[in-house]
């Protein structure tokens, strides 16, 4: 295969943790031509623009990009550039899976969830935020539609079927957001309706915190709206070991954007101790999306076999001695096509 994809190092670890993410890219032999672009800070020093049009136009064009941590500065006229990309692209589904992983500090061993995240809509639409002029109130809006609903409920049971998984658990807060809440769960009964394969059931958010916490197993795949999902997913990130092992997928009609969950971590940027296995894994979900399956499961099955056997070179955040660069080359080490 000879496909050419967009390249965001990114700000922050953003350019150490990619920069060892393709060296791993060329070492599975996919035939990926890497397109760099700039956004976020690198942006900004070197044209001026924290999201130049240049950026956007080539990920129109090759449709897929492998992006690092971007950072939003106060006051850049943007309330995160990582949303007005997904605003612009209309990447409406937020895909972030976790899996435990061997000899991290994490509280569970069990742990194998997709959170399936609304991303274009809900609390996130940065409209109508007004303050009072004493100060006093604040408001935003929030908005919920049919359409945006129904889609990622039913992309949620499309990736179930097409991943063999079981149960999709649909996660709200009808009982107090009745309108907004209330449609998106009206929304999620009536799909699930449709795929009997699947197991469906529903739980408010602050019950599904807790059960995650207690009983992580019972989750297979959640989804749910914009902010319920952003909080969840972190919080799943946290029962696999914490923001290094967790990778995020913006997936939409025009193209597909794929990135680490965390951000760009300003306090080890230089350092050489940033984990590079959410971008690796974000990597591997894009080779998925690619069509190249096997090499996405190469992947993974390496940074699994590599933490088994190799836990004292994993990076201080999963408790070992090692590098960004010599993990990431201890990863190379243990793929097997
Ligand atoms: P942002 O506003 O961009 O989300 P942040 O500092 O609030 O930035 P993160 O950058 O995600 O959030 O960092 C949260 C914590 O997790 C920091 O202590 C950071 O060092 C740590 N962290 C994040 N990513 C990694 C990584 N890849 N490897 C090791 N530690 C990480």
């Amino acid at each position: 295969m000879n496909k050419t994809i967009a390249v965001i190092p990114g700000d922050g670890i953003g350019p150490e943790i990619m920069a060892v993410t393709l060296r791993v890219l060329d070492a599975l032999d996919c035939g990926l031509n890497y397109d760099f672009v700039a956004a976020g800070m690198a942006a900004m020093e070197t044209c001026g623009d924290l999201l130049p049009k240049a950026t956007l136009e080539k990920i129109a064009e090759h449709k897929v990009a492998l992006k690092g941590p971007l950072t939003t500065p106060i006051g850049g006229g943007f309330s995160s550039i990582n949303v007005a990309l997904r605003r612009h692209f209309d990447l409406y589904a937020n895909v972030r899976p976790v899996e435990s992983f061997p000899a991290t500090n994490a509280r569970y061993d069990n742990v194998d969830i997709i959170t399936v995240r609304e991303n274009t809509e809900g609390a996130y639409l940065a409209e109508g935020q007004t303050m009072s002029e004493d100060g006093e109130v604040a408001t935003a809006l929030m908005r919920i539609t049919q359409a945006g609903s129904s889609r990622i409920v039913r992309y949620a049971f499309e990736l179930a079927m097409r991943k063999g998984r079981k149960k999709v658990t649909a996660v709200h807060k009808a009982n107090i957001l009745k309108t907004v809440s209330g449609l998106f769960l009206k929304i999620a009964r009536n799909i699930a309706g449709q795929y009997p394969q699947i197991e469906f059931n529903e739980m408010i958010v602050d019950n599904a915190c807790m059960q995650l916490v207690m009983h992580p197993e019972q989750f297979d795949v959640i989804v749910t709206t914009n902010l319920f999902g952003d909080i969840l997913s972190d919080l799943c990130a946290g029962l696999i070991g914490g923001l290094g092992l967790a990778p995020g997928n913006n997936i939409g009609e025009r193209a597909a954007i794929f990135e680490a969950v965390h951000g760009s971590a300003p306090d080890i940027a230089g350092q050489g101790v940033a984990n590079p296995c959410a971008l690796l894994l974000a990597a591997s979900n894009m080779l998925d999306h690619l069509g190249m399956v096997h090499r996405g499961d190469a992947l993974r099955r390496a940074i699994r076999d590599t933490m088994r056997h190799d836990h004292d070179g994993a990076t201080p955040d999963l408790g070992g001695k090692g590098s960004t660069e010599s993990f990431a080359a201890a990863i190379g080490r243990h793929i097997k096509l």
